[in-house]
């Protein structure tokens, strides 16, 4: 870290600068300039608290050189992280996964009908909240623990392996049990004890990132959970909030290849809630997958119009189908592959040893 003194700064500053340093347990360098003297702070273990030395007389401003994650960074781990989360469903080595399903599980019904296009349109793992965290307290807030039930029975009858959300702790648990892979939404990128305790639960664990939130929040957020013992973290960009309201969101495509090269953890994109749009879904998708997403979730209704969340960002059945046809052709333009359905490779294995 280096503290950059105000042009003008007097040497009794500096000194007080040099000794907050020392008494943080920290070595102080100063470094005299033509203009201005910088003082270095050496030995930084990633955890300076910048606040103490930012507020004192002179200081004009703080570089960080290192950053303040660790464990998620590349540095710390030159090699992709590959999230095997279920046989068929791995996310940050060449497989571009493909995770579909409704906003939230309305019925039995719904959710087998779901599960079933989506697996008959290829895709790699089933979607679908249990537990909605709505913007208004007056809006369907999901079936709650009676929707995991629903959940585990899609996964029964299709094989799919199972993405949804954790808005608490109690419910983080519960969900552990049906789950595969356990989602903290946008609202929760930022609720630390939640992360802790997915962090210590283990299981795979979808982060998406804040609608306000830097990528850097995103990767500190990915650090908690990290650092709480589970290194099963895929990031997940899923737009942000932006001055036009022409959109949604804002889907930030951007952050894919800046995380890519910060961190060794997977990420994924999230044109629905990125674009709010269903004819808008379709192109991102494409351009997220071209610009080196891990994968995508994409929400998807067996009848949109009578959807009880999000309708109008999902997707009809028929345009899931030929999207996940476009998916496999755009990975492929890239040297990537949209991985074959855990059930077609449960049905070909079962072929071969049949045969
Ligand atoms: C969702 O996936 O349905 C959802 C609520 O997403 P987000 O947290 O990104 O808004
Ligand atoms: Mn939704």
């Amino acid at each position: 870290m280096l503290v950059v003194m105000q042009h003008g700064a007097t040497a009794k500053e500096i000194d007080r600068v040099v000794s907050v340093i020392k008494e943080m347990g920290y070595e102080a360098r100063p470094m005299p300039g033509a203009q201005r003297t910088a003082v270095g702070l050496v030995g930084n273990d990633g955890r300076v608290d910048a606040s103490r030395i930012e507020a004192l007389p002179g200081v004009a401003s703080i570089i960080h050189v290192t950053q303040q994650y660790k464990q998620v960074s590349r540095e710390w781990r030159p090699e992709n992280t590959i999230v095997d989360v279920a046989p068929g469903f791995s996310v940050g080595g060449s497989d571009v996964v493909i995770i579909g399903g409704p906003c939230s599980v309305e019925s039995e019904e719904q959710i087998v009908r779901a599960a079933k296009i989506v697996r008959d349109a290829g895709a790699t793992a089933l979607r679908g909240g249990a537990f909605k965290p709505r913007s208004s307290p007056y809006s369907f807030q999901g079936l709650g623990k009676e929707a995991l039930g629903y959940l585990a029975l899609a996964k029964c009858e299709t094989g799919l392996p199972i993405v949804t959300e954790a808005m608490d702790e109690e419910g983080a648990h519960l969900i552990a049990e049906v789950a595969d892979c356990i989602q903290i939404g946008a609202r929760n990128m930022q609720n630390y004890s939640l992360l802790k305790t997915v962090g210590k639960i283990g299981k795979p664990v979808l982060l998406k990132r804040g609608m306000a939130a830097t990528i850097n929040d995103l990767l500190l957020s990915a650090e908690y959970i990290i650092a709480a013992g589970n290194p099963n973290v895929i990031l997940c960009e899923r737009g942000v909030r932006s001055f036009d309201p022409a959109a949604r969101n804002m889907l930030d495509l951007t952050a894919i290849p800046i995380v890519h090269r910060l961190s060794h953890l997977p990420i994924i994109a999230d044109p629905s809630h990125g674009t709010g749009l269903r004819d808008k879904v379709l192109p991102m998708a494409r351009a997220a997958v071209a610009a080196g997403a891990d994968g995508v979730i994409i929400e998807v209704h067996p009848e949109p119009d009578r959807a009880l969340s999000d309708g109008a960002q999902s997707l009809y059945p028929d345009q899931f189908g030929a999207l996940v046809k476009e998916l496999r052709a755009v990975a492929a333009a890239i040297g990537r592959e949209v991985p074959p359905t855990p059930w077609a490779a449960a049905h070909r294995n079962r072929a071969v040893s049949l045969g």
